[in-house]
């Protein structure tokens, strides 16, 4: 199946369909004289099920009290045994000749909308319960028990979805899966970017994937080409293997460029900073020998948990980042929280969330949320080199709101006697293709720009990031991103002003000699691409990949552009 590759390499492992399984279950015909086979298969769930509950009695271990727990496992075998959910399935097995799990779907569904009509909000509340409950009886049926899987087991498992959120995701960087497919996602979609920073072979956009692999199913999942193989035979599964060690040791290989400076072949010293999501990323952002950090995805600490975090929470993030990177650049940037990245709680649903209240757009509507934020950055750079992003700007009137609120929150600190950088430096995302027509009155404002290009191509071609059904449409070679990157470069550069990428685009070994011949110097990438990147550095020659990019920039059409691009690329 082809999709999208999202991170390079190759893994083998079987697959684990990963949950919101209820709402993604096969739906198949049993023929009249296998139907009581197919009902013994669901006795047999519901019986497994019982005896995990029982087994979980035994293994007390949570924090939760034992007291509390008795009476969750005890609710837990009560649903179970009702006949709604044991007996009735059965029923709709034989009345629509149906596999176990669709009637399982069936009669969950039914259960579930006379929840919504209960007024009591205790009795309402159960629904999560009874939901557990046929999650477990689900898994079962797959032949998978409700069990964590042990270290071993993710080590060989390629989670298969529907579609993941970036939060989700998240939560991935406690496991070590070996790949994971989705159906939906588009190349930058914020899943797709967390997934890439997880740096393990996954594919995005297979449309089919969820309902067509079954649990435990061989998987291939080849990274680079965007591929999958479900069921290999013996003589394909052999040449990936081969393939497999092929890519780890050039992985290796890679890795002895760690010290190296970025330096092109006729001697331009280029920056290759690291985009993190989470203090932890910091590790490997130093192991690819990132020079500092480009952008720190700062929102990503507003997801997974039920609050907010606090000015001091936050502070420690950002001291423990500035402190590990030792004296490094680290450059922060102030929440991107809305569109796809909902802190919990604030669910509103926008008629076009990526169009609606995001980034500084949310932080001037909340501007106590903000000034805890800028507090928190402020105190934190008093421990290192720190600079403050802001992302989607798309007027001047949002800079000089910016700056005001940055201006009062200095003063609070000031009034508190609390020590920050006074010099700190206030740059730009340049996002919105607004921003980037209007650069030159952007740079007298701000000290520094990053270059967003994962939304700048989202507005200008005027494609949702996340939505796989336009992921086709993803260019960053069209000339008219061509044409404003390179004005926002250009720009930049007159004015004497730090201007780096930050988009996907900044670790594409492939767009590295374009993004240096428009006069680029400064890239920031996923750390999983930094040496890749390195090692095209250091065969470039700046003068030549300047005299294509010119050519690439006066041609129309997008055959001429791949050819040049081709030719840019050619050598070594
Ligand atoms: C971008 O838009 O290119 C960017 C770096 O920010 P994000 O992907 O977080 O929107
Ligand atoms: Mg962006």
């Amino acid at each position: 199946m082809h999709g999208t590759g999202v991170s390079g390499g190759i893994a083998i492992g079987r697959a684990q369909l990963a949950s919101h399984a209820l709402l993604e279950v096969a739906h198949y015909s049993i023929p009249a004289n296998k139907i009581r086979n197919e009902k013994s298969r669901f006795d047999r769930a519901i019986k497994s099920v019982s005896k995990e509950l029982k087994n979980l009695k035994k293994q007390i271990t949570s924090d939760i009290p034992e007291a509390e727990f008795e009476v969750f496992v005890n609710l837990h075998r009560m649903i179970l045994e009702d006949s709604t959910v044991s007996e009735a399935p059965k029923n709709i097995i034989e009345s629509m000749g149906c596999n176990a799990e669709w009637a399982l779907k069936v009669q969950l569904d039914h259960l579930l909308e006379q929840f919504s009509k209960i007024e009591n909000t205790y009795l309402r509340q159960r629904e999560a319960d009874v939901r557990q409950v046929a999650e477990r009886i689900l898994k079962a049926l797959l032949g998978r028990p409700g069990d964590s899987p042990t270290k071993n087991i993710e080590e060989n498992t390629i989670i298969v979805a529907h579609d993941l959120s970036p939060t989700d995701v998240v939560l991935f960087k406690q496991h070590k899966f070996a790949g994971f497919i989705t159906d939906l996602g588009g190349a930058t979609s914020h899943t797709t970017i967390v997934a890439r920073s997880l740096n393990i072979p996954s594919v995005v956009a297979l449309h089919q994937a969820r309902t067509l692999i079954r649990e435990n199913e061989i998987i291939i999942v080849d990274g680079t080409a965007g591929l999958i193989i479900v069921d290999p035979d013996e003589v394909i599964l052999s040449e990936y293997e081969v393939l497999q060690k092929q890519w780890l040791l050039g992985q290796q290989k890679l890795k002895r460029l760690r010290r190296n400076r970025a330096t092109t072949i006729d001697g331009a010293d280029i920056e290759l900073n690291a985009n993190i999501e989470l203090p932890e990323d910091v590790a490997s952002a130093k192991e690819n020998g990132a020079t500092g950090v480009g952008l720190f995805r700062t929102e990503f600490l507003f997801l997974n948990r039920g609050d907010l975090p606090s000015e001091d929470e936050q502070f420690e993030a950002y001291r423990q980042v500035v402190r590990n990177m030792k004296s490094s650049c680290i450059t922060i940037r102030t929440f991107d929280l809305g569109a796809d990245k909902q802190p919990e709680g604030y669910t509103r649903v926008a008629p076009n969330p990526a169009l609606g209240q995001r980034a500084i757009r949310l932080c001037l509507a909340e501007p106590q949320l903000f000034h805890q934020q800028l507090r928190a950055i402020l105190r934190a750079s008093n421990y290192g080199k720190i600079r403050i992003l802001i992302p989607m700007l798309s007027n001047v009137h949002e800079i000089d709101q910016a700056l005001h609120l940055i201006a009062e929150a200095k003063e609070s600190l000031d009034i508190g006697g609390i020590a920050y950088d006074r010099k700190i430096e206030i740059g730009g995302m340049i996002e919105v293709p607004a921003a980037a027509l209007s650069i030159k009155a952007f740079l007298k404002k701000l000290d520094f720009i990053s270059i967003g290009t994962n939304d700048l191509i989202q507005y200008t071609l005027a494609i949702d990031r996340t939505d796989d059904a336009v992921a086709h449409l993803y260019d960053p070679m069209h000339p008219a991103i061509l044409h404003l990157l390179s004005h926002i470069i250009s720009a930049a550069n007159r004015a004497n002003k730090s201007v780096a990428v930050c988009g996907e685009i900044a670790g594409d070994p492939l767009i590295t000699r374009l993004l240096l011949g428009m006069g680029l110097r400064t890239f920031s990438m996923h750390p999983a691409h930094l040496l890749t990147v390195k090692q095209k550095i250091l065969t470039s020659d700046l003068r030549e990949a300047t005299a294509i990019t010119k050519k690439i920039l006066r041609a129309q059409h997008p055959d001429r552009i791949e050819y040049l691009v081709r030719k840019l690329n050619a050598k070594f």
